[in-house]
């Protein structure tokens, strides 16, 4: 991993530093994007240790041309809604109504569902609008420095970039039709601007004043540097080529917009098989799920249902825990106790970082196993299926539990060895025994019997007794007390709701 120590942060004792990350929120997506807000929350803890205070923002483009791949992303395919709504597209985000009508803008809709994400991971930017920033005149001595200098600007990118062409310094709204997708800027003569709209075929002079838009993206980039005075910012390593944003952005900031650079930080490109995008932040902890990304942040990332497991492997949540370990052995009895609990009316409850860890292991176990992690109701109707002898056998097993775990142990290991011992013995617990009564418990595999046998709730567990006492007949003297007491149970336990058809002998 990049350490920190490789980044210098510049040498100005601005206070706090900053971080900068970029977005435009057109729509939510999958976790890709999720890498570079990751990484600059992981390098502003560093600076913050070492440096002191420092403040993560996240700069959101919502003055950007929405684009039609974005809108068809954001309305899920929605051929009615894309109808009513791809009008809009070239129109600036921000301008762009709310399609599902809880708040003021598109935008604002995409921004707090992408920033209940990031909280989500635990990282909390500073959320700055950069259409708010524009039509609040923050930007304004930078359009100003554009326009006056528009041609000396082009000539001087073009003479230091090996005859590289910006066009359009500044991408204008069209007065007529709204949009800013098709503009064009021809000449910029004292104060004066040529724009060409070629939505709505329009192409005439305005004075400056007449015109709203924002600069085009390699400008844009240094103006905020200098406008928000950023330290550090996060770029992919597209940005980052020979001629691109941030070379161009070093150089107008340079000679131009005021002088400030931020150190960048490089992120590499995430691959995300169709298969795990979307799952990734169900199934994962917002721990495992950062340094999934942030290992070798610097490289490239292949994302696969395979390579996830891999590395779940390689996360150890304890020491010589990995978080598999710990879906596979920890989380059925976690299940277990908790469903005890629940029927105690929760006594005991157990650490929120245990509770978060099994909230996402629950999904994790489903996707990659296939398994649910939950007590059904006893399976009574299993009762018939075997042979008095053999429920008789099974029997005697749940009552000598029950006198185990009525000696209230505090110790769980020691009523789990005391059960494990009387399990050993084959005469009383033939394999085909304990399979019966594991398929009572709906557990045919798994924890091992005496291990579900320590956990599974008490009360759980008198009602098979009362079962199969009821089938062996053998406690024909205590049915009566067993009738009363099992239909107390059911109007109290969450188990089984024992009514004379819900046992079928
Ligand atoms: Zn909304
Ligand atoms: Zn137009």
């Amino acid at each position: 991993m990049t350490s920190i120590n490789s980044l210098v942060v510049p040498t100005s004792q601005r206070y706090p530093h900053i971080v900068a990350t970029g977005f435009t929120t057109a729509y939510l997506g999958d976790e890709r994007s999720l890498r570079e807000f990751i990484v600059g929350d992981y390098i502003c803890s560093q600076i913050a240790q070492s440096k002191g205070n420092c403040l993560l923002y996240l700069i959101n483009d919502s003055y950007d041309p929405l684009k039609y791949s974005q809108l068809r992303i954001a309305l899920n395919k929605d051929e009615k809604m894309l109808a009513q709504f791809e009008h809009f597209c070239g129109c600036p985000i921000a301008e762009v109504p709310d399609p599902f009508g809880c708040h003021e803008s598109y935008s604002q809709h995409f921004s707090d569902a992408f920033l209940k994400r990031l909280h989500h991971l635990d990282i909390h930017p500073v959320m700055l609008d950069t259409y708010q920033a524009y039509r609040s005149g923050y930007y304004n001595q930078f359009i100003e420095t554009t326009l006056e200098n528009y041609s000396q600007i082009q000539e001087a990118i073009a003479g230091e970039f090996d005859s590289l062409i910006i066009h359009d310094l500044l991408h204008m709204k069209c007065p007529k039709c709204h949009h800013m997708d098709a503009t064009h800027i021809h000449q910029v003569v004292n104060g004066k601007v040529q724009l060409e709209c070629n939505r709505c075929n329009t192409n005439r002079w305005y004075d400056s004043k007449e015109l709203q838009g924002k600069l085009g993206w390699k400008l844009d980039c240094p103006a905020r540097w200098n406008l928000y005075k950023i330290d550090v910012e996060t770029f992919s390593k597209i940005h980052l080529a020979p001629k691109s944003t941030f070379v161009v952005a070093q150089f107008v900031s340079k000679h131009f917009y005021g002088g400030n650079i931020p150190v960048p930080v490089k992120y590499g490109v995430v691959q995300l098989d169709k298969e795990i995008s979307y799952n990734l932040i169900k199934i994962l902890p917002p721990i495992i799920l950062k340094k999934l990304f942030l290992e070798h942040f610097n490289r490239d990332i292949k994302i696969t249902k395979e390579s996830v497991e891999h590395f779940c492997h390689r996360f150890h949540i304890q020491p010589g825990i990995s978080y598999i370990d710990y879906i596979q052995k920890e989380l059925p009895k976690h299940a277990i106790r908790t469903a005890a609990r629940e029927s105690m009316q929760a006594e005991g409850v157990s650490h929120p970082s245990e509770e978060i860890l099994a909230f996402f292991g629950k999904r994790f176990a489903k996707f990659y196993y296939n398994k649910d992690h939950f007590i059904g109701f006893p399976n009574l109707q299993t009762l018939a299926t075997v042979d008095t002898a053999t429920a008789r056998a099974a029997r005697d097993i749940i009552v000598h539990v029950l006198s185990v775990r009525d000696e209230h142990q505090t110790e769980e290991a020691n009523t789990h060895a005391r059960i494990g011992e009387y399990l050993k013995d084959q005469h009383k617990a033939p394999t085909k025994v304990v399979q019966f009564i594991r398929r009572i418990l709906g557990q045919p595999q798994g924890l091992r019997l005496s291990i579900l046998l320590t956990l599974f709730p008490i009360d759980y567990l008198r009602i098979i007794q009362i079962a199969l006492d009821f089938y062996t007949n053998s406690a024909s003297d205590s049915i009566d007390e067993n009738t009363k007491l099992a239909l107390k149970l059911s109007k109290s336990s969450p188990w089984v709701n024992l009514t004379p058809n819900s046992i079928s002998l």
